[in-house]
């Protein structure tokens, strides 16, 4: 004999992204965008800093969204000005 219990699990799913420079919002996750060069996208800008151990870690997160025209066309160049490099490389799924 089975006995079962029905359980509900909650979960935080992300129901859309604002760039954090153009205001421009997502309807989910991704950025999409047929007019440009992608037809969709993800950004990410973060910095995650602190303390990491065996059995306990715990810091700080800092985030930026940003569109990837944001992230083109305003965060490349004054990270590009700043004498960065960006690696790019070829992805597929
Ligand atoms: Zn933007």
């Amino acid at each position: 004999m089975k006995h079962k219990q029905t359980k509900t699990c909650t979960y935080t799913e992300i129901t859309a992204i604002t760039c954090d420079i153009c205001r421009r919002a997502t309807s989910g996750e991704v950025w999409t965008n047929s007019d440009k060069i992608y037809g969709a996208g993800k950004t990410q800008v973060f910095l995650e800093i602190g303390e990491y151990l065996p059995d306990c870690s715990n810091g700080e997160l800092i985030e930026f969204d940003i569109c990837p025209d944001c992230f083109r066309d305003k965060l490349m160049p004054v990270l590009q000005a700043l004498g960065a490099k960006p690696t790019i490389s070829e992805w597929d799924r």
